[in-house]
């Protein structure tokens, strides 16, 4: 078997289009607040990344370039500002924060109804009781990504691979919601490679070039890789060993083009229903 390649430069692509079409019949373009603390060169690009796919659908973002020493409480100050601000409809703390400031309390600072990361508590439970309201980004993208393959989800075996705030645990939830059976791997699961290899669905959000072996896949399993990892060479991979899976699944995200771009046209489309709801 050869997998299909699920594009998501293409998907996302469409979803930002469809955004667009949204935004211009409103009355008032969306406001994004993106705050960044420090010069992480990573959370630059993803800046710059996120803010030039606003401009393209017509979200007006604001940067916030706070310095390396901004006190948490300048921070919480600053986030209280643009919470009670009417043009702000959507706040982003790009991660990771300096050592120095808890992430837990930033992201519980930012207003539920503008957390379009969908990283605030509030965001999370409602995810989990099944009336989600703004969604975290990449699972939310990845749950688009499945619905382009046709495949129905209800019952099959879904297996996440890491079980981090911002990825894992809300794949989980969505997965769930979609009525799929799912196990939840992390560093102290036993018997990894067993589990993956009865799993009608993988996502490796691990963090590991290559963690993933092709062999382990089973055969018409739907993969989707997480991971951004840059090899010594430069070269960008995932966290599935990619040309060995691609013998196996049925459907397959690729590094880069895949989760990637989903989670930035999710963001925008968070944005535009944060602005919704003042509109
Ligand atoms: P993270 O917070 O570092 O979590 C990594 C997870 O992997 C943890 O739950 C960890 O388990 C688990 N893990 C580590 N070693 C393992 C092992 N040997 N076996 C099984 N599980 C293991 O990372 P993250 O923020 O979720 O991100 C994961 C990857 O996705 C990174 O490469 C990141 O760059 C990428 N990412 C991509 C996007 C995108 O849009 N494409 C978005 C977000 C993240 P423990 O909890 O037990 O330590």
């Amino acid at each position: 078997m050869t997998a299909k390649i699920l594009d998501g430069k293409a998907i996302a692509a469409q979803q930002r289009q469809l955004v667009k079409a949204q935004i211009e019949k409103l009355e008032r373009a969306p406001g994004l607040a993106v705050i960044r603390v420090g010069d992480n060169p990573a959370s630059e690009v993803y800046v710059r990344n996120k803010r030039n796919a606003c401009a393209e659908v017509g979200i007006n973002s604001q940067a916030f370039e706070l310095p390396a020493n901004t006190s948490e409480d300048d921070l919480l100050e600053l986030l209280d500002k643009l919470n009670n601000d009417d043009d702000m409809d959507g706040i982003l703390v790009q991660l990771p924060l300096p050592d120095h400031i808890n992430s837990d309390l930033v992201l519980e600072r930012i207003l539920p109804e503008k957390d379009i990361d969908g990283f605030h508590p509030y965001n999370i439970g409602r995810l989990a009781l099944r009336m989600p309201l703004l969604r975290s980004c990449t699972p939310k993208g990845i749950m688009t990504l499945l619905a382009h393959t046709g495949i129905d989800l209800t019952g099959l075996d879904a297996v996440i691979i890491g079980q981090s705030n911002i990825v894992g645990r809300p794949m989980a939830l969505e997965l769930l919601a979609a009525r799929c059976t799912i196990t939840v791997c992390h560093s102290r699961t036993r018997n990894l490679q067993e589990k993956i290899s009865n799993a009608d669905i993988v996502v490796a959000a691990v963090g590991k070039p290559n963690f993933v072996k092709g062999e382990w896949i089973k055969p018409g399993a739907i993969v989707i890789d997480v991971g951004i990892n840059r090899l010594e060479n430069g070269k960008l991979v995932g966290d599935v060993e990619f040309e060995a899976a691609c013998q196996r699944a049925s459907w397959i995200t690729p590094v880069p083009g895949g989760v990637g771009p989903m989670t930035v046209a999710t963001l925008l489309e968070n944005t535009l229903q944060a602005a919704l709801f003042s509109n």
